[in-house]
This record gives structure tokens, sequence and C-alpha cells, in this order.
């Protein structure tokens, strides 16, 4: 089945065309600058990059947009819009409402509206993405594929926040948790090469990104992760603070002047690697800084690796035992010192990293073994891959209602 792939940001809608049967992306590009002026960037396999400045005023505009491209007999890799069987859209937030992927209908746009309140930043946008797709698209069935839907499994006591009880009543604070189509995706693949039934599993699987999150995953379920209410939460991040006192914030506004949005803004964009470094965002930039010998771009390392190393202690706890850790997304998949800094130490739980293993990761990276033989926990490095999870879920949906 052909399915168009769609991350809808404020301005900007990112897709990816796949044939989900024989597992192939056919296009990907990206429409930016959306409600602004408007620019597709698009490349189909085997074939030239198309980039346009394309008034783009919103994002139905911009879904026509991109499918005039992948039909365009130059740069496209469809005939007609008729090929185009789906689409699987990424949503952030689903709340409380979404514990796994679904055919959009009346029920579910309104489900979606009520997230509103949860992710004004995305879900606003994700919902013009889709009405955007139902205009330009009449008649092509759409699946939603949540990032918090794989961590509805949680017990309450992991999801519950300690604050007065009325606060999860009456305004959903609870951990919902993010992240969770690389979670599944990667937790899956690992069970996969793990030599035992998937129900006695036990995986911790730490997506380290831009933003990073960490989920303990028992018998192919969500018991634990480390964001929580929001994707604040958790460890260190590119310019997010992850967990802490929160008695700081009340202390830094007052001390400021901030107001709560300004604080929120502070939290997201001014903390993390580029607030403790003062140097960049980018894990790339912290390495080659610390290097060089620059002592703070070597703690704000060591302060996410002993995070990342609480975390894999707490949910081995939590899980009563470990069989494998999987390090996944762009620094899980690209920073050896990082796996390493984080794995140091534990061998007496039974994590033994194979340094040589780890310091030469084939490229293109796939699938790769990185603990000792003699290591009780396996260790693992599992691209990732969302947009196949999309695809796939969308596929399968829709293949169900069409044979119903
Ligand atoms: P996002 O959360 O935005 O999807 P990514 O998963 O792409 O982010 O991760 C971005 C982080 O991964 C950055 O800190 C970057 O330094 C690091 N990273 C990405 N690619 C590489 C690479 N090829 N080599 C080293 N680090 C990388």
């Amino acid at each position: 089945m052909n399915v168009l792939v769609v991350n809808a940001g404020s301005s900007s809608l990112k897709y990816q065309l796949f044939d989900t049967e024989k597992n192939l992306v056919k296009a990907k590009g990206v429409c930016e600058r959306i409600g602004i002026d408007g620019k597709i960037v698009h490349k189909s396999a085997d074939k030239e990059a198309y980039v346009a400045e394309l008034p783009m005023p919103n994002h139905s505009v911009a879904t026509s947009i991109l499918v005039k491209t992948l039909t365009d007999p130059v740069y496209g890799c469809v005939s007609s819009m008729k090929e185009i069987e789906a689409v699987g859209h990424r949503i952030v937030h689903g709340g409380p409402y979404f514990s796994k992927s679904v055919l959009v209908d009346d029920e579910v746009i309104s489900k979606l509206e009520l997230c509103r309140d949860l992710a004004p930043l995305h879900t606003g946008p994700h919902l013009m993405g889709i009405h955007g797709c139902l205009e330009a698209m009449p008649g092509v069935p759409q699946v939603l594929v949540f990032d918090t839907a794989f961590h509805q499994t949680m017990p309450e006591e992991a999801y519950i926040y300690p604050v007065s009880y009325d606060m999860y009543e009456k305004y959903h604070v609870r951990r919902y948790g993010f992240h969770g189509t690389s979670h599944r995706y990667v937790s899956g693949e690992m069970i996969k090469l793990l030599d035992k039934p998937a129900e006695e599993t036990r995986i911790i699987t730490c997506h380290l990104g831009n933003g990073s999150s960490i989920t303990a995953v028992k018998g192919g379920r969500v018991i634990d992760t480390s964001m929580g209410f929001t994707p604040l939460d958790g460890v260190t991040m590119g310019t997010r603070c992850g967990s802490i006192d929160p008695a700081i914030v009340p202390f830094i506004m007052e001390k400021e002047g901030y107001t709560p949005a300004q604080m929120n803004e502070y939290l997201n964009k001014k903390c993390g690697f580029l607030g403790v470094s003062g140097i960049s965002s980018d894990c790339r930039d912290i390495c080659e800084a610390m290097n060089k010998g620059d002592r703070r771009s070597s703690l704000a390392l060591r302060l996410l690796c002993y995070e990342i190393k609480k975390y894999i202690g707490s949910y081995a706890a939590a899980m009563g035992g470990l069989d494998a850790i999987v390090f996944t997304a762009g620094i899980g998949e690209n920073t050896p010192i990082v796996r390493e800094m984080a794995t140091d130490g534990l061998e007496f739980l039974g994590i033994k990293l194979d340094k040589d293993a780890n310091n030469n990761v084939k490229r293109p990276i796939t699938t790769t073994c990185l603990s000792a033989p003699d290591s009780k926990v396996k260790i693992y490095l599992i691209p990732t891959n969302e947009e196949l999870v999309i695809a796939n879920d969308t596929a399968e949906i829709v293949s169900a209602m069409k044979k119903a």
C-alpha cells in the first residue's frame, strides 16, 4: 500500500511516501514557511530533487502542492493521486484518549480537539495538517499515530504525580510520556533478538536525540517512562532541562521577573546542553568542545550520562531485572562516548559494554550488538524508524477497514 506519512508542524509539513509491501520510501520532502510565504523541498527516489517557492497560505494549499509534486511526471513518483491509498499522521499528544492508532472520523477529531489544552503548540498544527489532507485528498482514509499511545499501559503509580488528586481529575495532570512510536519500534525489534518469550522480556529503551526519553518495557508493555506531563521531564536534553526540583521554577521566576510563558520558554529553550555548556544544544558541538578541554561541555555530557545511568538502575529495579538496553536516535546512534559513560560501572547489574564494538559501529548504521559476549544484559544500537511504524499502522488499519 502507498501510504503518505505526514508530520505537521505550525509552519511546516514533513512527509514521506511509503510503499509498505516493499518497505520502501518512494519520496520524501517538506513544505516549509506555511502561512508566511511557502517553499517545497522534495525528492523522489532515483530522481532529481525539486525545490520551489510557492505561496502556501495554509496547510490545505501546502498539501495540494505536495500531492501535485508527488504526481508530477518529472519529479514525482506516482502517476495519479489515486495511487496514494492512505495518510498516516504523526500526533504528538493523544492525552488520556488514545492508547492506539486510529482511523480519523468526526469523533476522533473531537477527541483530538480536547488535546489542544495539553499540547497547544502541536495539536493545532496537527489538526491543520489533518484538515489540509481531508481537503486535498477527499475520500483517502487517514490514520493518527500518537507519540503518547505506547505509554498508556503504565500503571497508576507510574503515571500519577503526587500533587493533589483533583489536578488529575480537573486538568488531566499525569505522566503521559512521548517518543512512544520510537520506543515501540526499537523495543519490538529488541524483543525479536532476545532468546525468550516476549512476555518475559525486560528492556530499557534510550531514545537520545534533541529531545530524549528513556522507557521501561516489560513484556512488550511500557511500565514507566522518563518524559511526563510534557516532553520537558526526564533527562537533560539539547535545550530542555529535564527533571529538576520544582521549587527552582518559582525561585527563578521571582529572581528574574519571568512570566509563566517566559519561564516555560526558558526551561524549554535555554537549559539542557545549551544552558550548562553555554556553547551549543548539539551533542556534536558539545563533544568537540569537551575534547578541546571545555569544562562545562564535559559537565553537560557527564550530567546526561549520569542521569541515564540512574534511569537504568531504577528501571531495572522497577522491572525486577533486565534483559537488554537499547540506544537509539541522533545521540544514541551516533555518540559512542555517551553509550560508554552511561553504562560504565554497571557490571554489578550484568551490564558489560564491548568497548571495541561500541567505538567501531559500521556505517550506514544498522542494528548492532554492543555488549560483551559475557554480558548478561544485551546492549544494542537499533536505529529508530518512526515513519515506518506510522506507515505500517496506517496500512494495517486501512486494510482492515477495507475488508470489513
Ligand atoms: P530530534 O530529537 O530533533 O529528532 P535527533 O534524533 O536527530 O533529534 O538528534 C539530534 C542530536 O543527535 C544532536 O544533539 C546531534 O548532535 C546528534 N546527532 C545527530 N546526528 C549525529 C551524527 N551523525 N553524529 C553525531 N551526533 C549526531
